[in-house]
């Protein structure tokens, strides 16, 4: 160390810039100073400049805003070690001396990664009110909170660190509420199960009804889709409809045939008590007349013998009369009731379902028809229309049996089920003609929805006894057009039918 003063050396330090030529800057003056004190030669440490390099690094993620106010940090301390440090791991390498030097893996950050803009939170806030309705209404306090939120996110006033801790608190509860409303949704299918199985407990031994509840339970099998529920809706309005009404009829049946047997006991009794009278009557009148002893005598005997009689008949005659027509009440009653019986079977055969396939049937389909297109039209969408129909059926029913050819149209509809969507409809539209309805489909699409039937058909062979049989189809395809019917559609997906029987039959074509 010099034994100079501090003022005497500043002045050499100066004389030596200038002797030196070198540039009067405060490092020069430093480094000289330092020299002639006989001080180590420490290098200044830049920590302004090196503070606005630090400001000026963009945090694009959490790591890199660590790394940051690291950086920061070890500038503050003026520990170099840390700056390299910081700086190292900010470019996306591991820190020397930590034993991994490999690269650090940083979230990838697209230079045009979106900004949480205010259009960002006003479409969580719309997403969430779209999915309001589907979570219930019965939690006022969740309801609250959604909406508080739901105006936080419109808020651009809003911090965000706060609208974060509302978002995170809210999908908690969120999926509270939706695991509610998925245990709510099978209860309530177990609950309509039941109902449905109650119904079929009521009439055990009637067949139409059995039918009928068959069916329901088939289709309130999950997945429900809002189709599959109208569908529940409707046969189970037919089935408490013609419940009632053959359980009405029956009682008042009843309740004739309960009149007419008392009528019948009481005029039975009458006629025992005439009967017995007129036994009494013969037997005093057989009396007077061992007993008479001149024809004067006998003639008021016989006179009122004769009119007992003419009452005897004439009681039972008209007896007779009543219980003929009593008769004839309860045959007509009973035929009455079997004609209703009847016309419940035929209206069940007539119902809405294929009996053979389980398919919609004619007027099923025509109710379907009516439900998509008007839906078409409400909602602006789009719906396909497929009619497809089995190729050399005829052959299969002529070689196999009828009771073959039944079989493979119960097995083509089964397949067709499984891989249609539950949104789609299955009807058969007359022998071996099927029609599909494709909501939400447009045409290329459903000649693929089609296509893909047909090779699940190549897969899924059908089994007469063991003989393994190909079943295969040819169909057409339309969209329906803007003011175009239901029924035009399915008339252009039959020519486009026809066209792929024309052109070889196996293939799908659209109109
Ligand atoms: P293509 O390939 O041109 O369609 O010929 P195809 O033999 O399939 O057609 P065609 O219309 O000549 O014959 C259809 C046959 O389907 C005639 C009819 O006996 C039979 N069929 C209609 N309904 C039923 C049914 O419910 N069960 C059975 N087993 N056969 C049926
Ligand atoms: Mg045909
Ligand atoms: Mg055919």
């Amino acid at each position: 160390m010099s034994d100079k003063k501090p003022f005497e050396i500043a002045r050499e330090a100066l004389k030596q810039i200038t002797a030196r030529q070198l540039a009067p800057t405060p490092v020069n003056y430093q480094a000289i100073y330092n020299e002639i004190a006989g001080l180590p030669n420490v290098q200044p440490f830049p920590e302004e400049p090196l503070r606005q390099i630090a400001q000026a690094l963009p945090a694009r993620n959490p790591g890199q805003e660590k790394q940051r106010s690291l950086l920061e940090y070890a500038i503050g301390q003026r520990n170099w070690l840390g700056v390299q440090n910081a700086l190292v791991a900010y470019s996306g390498f591991a820190m020397p001396g930590s034993g991994d030097s490999a690269p650090a893996p940083l979230a990838p950050t697209p230079a045009t990664a979106p900004a949480l803009t205010p259009e960002f939170f006003e479409q969580i806030a719309r997403l969430i009110e779209y999915a309001r309705p589907a979570l219930g209404t019965d939690d006022a306090r969740f309801q609250e909170q959604m909406q508080l939120l739901i105006q936080a996110l419109r808020d651009p006033a809003a911090e965000a660190y706060k609208v974060k801790a509302q978002l995170a608190d809210f999908s908690h509860r969120l999926s509270f509420a939706a695991e509610d409303q998925a245990e709510i949704h099978l209860t309530l299918l177990k609950l309509l199960q039941l109902i449905i199985d109650n119904i079929g407990e009521l009439s055990p031994d009637d067949n139409w009804l059995k039918g009928q509840t068959d069916a329901l339970k088939e289709a309130a099998q999950p997945p429900l889709t809002l189709r599959r529920l109208d569908d529940v809706e409707r046969r189970l309005k037919d089935v408490i409809f013609k419940q009632t009404e053959a359980k009405g009829r029956a009682q008042e049946a009843q309740e004739e045939l309960r009149q007419m047997l008392a009528t019948f006991i009481s005029r039975l009794s009458q006629m025992s008590e005439t009967s017995g009278a007129y036994q009494g009557k013969m037997e005093e009148s057989m009396r007077q007349i061992e007993q008479a002893k001149k024809i004067e005598e006998i003639a008021p005997v016989l006179k009122e013998v004769i009119s007992a009689t003419r009452h005897m008949t004439s009681e039972s005659t008209s007896a007779r009369d009543e219980l003929r027509a009593m008769r004839e009440k309860a045959q007509a009653t009973e035929a009455e009731m079997v004609k209703l019986h009847r016309e419940l079977d035929r209206v069940s055969a007539q119902a809405r379902h294929d009996s053979l396939t389980g398919a919609l049937n004619r007027q099923g389909l025509d109710e379907a028809m009516n439900r998509e297109v008007s839906s078409v039209r409400r909602k602006d969408a789009i719906l396909s229309v497929a009619l497809l129909d089995i190729d050399n059926f005829k052959k299969l029913n002529d070689g196999k049996g009828h009771e073959t050819g039944d079989a493979a149209l119960k097995h083509l509809a089964t397949v067709a089920r499984e891989c249609m969507r539950p949104q789609d409809t299955l009807a058969r539209y007359g022998g071996e003609e099927f029609v599909v309805l494709l909501p939400d489909t447009p045409l290329d699409k459903g000649v693929e929805a089609m296509t893909r039937l047909q090779r699940e058909l190549t897969k899924r062979f059908f089994l007469a006894g063991n003989e393994k049989i190909l079943i295969t189809f040819s169909a057409g395809v339309a969209q329906l057009a803007a003011g175009e019917t239901g029924a035009d559609a399915i008339k252009r997906a039959d020519q486009a039918m026809y066209l792929a029987k024309r052109a070889g039959k196996n293939r799908v074509i659209g109109a």
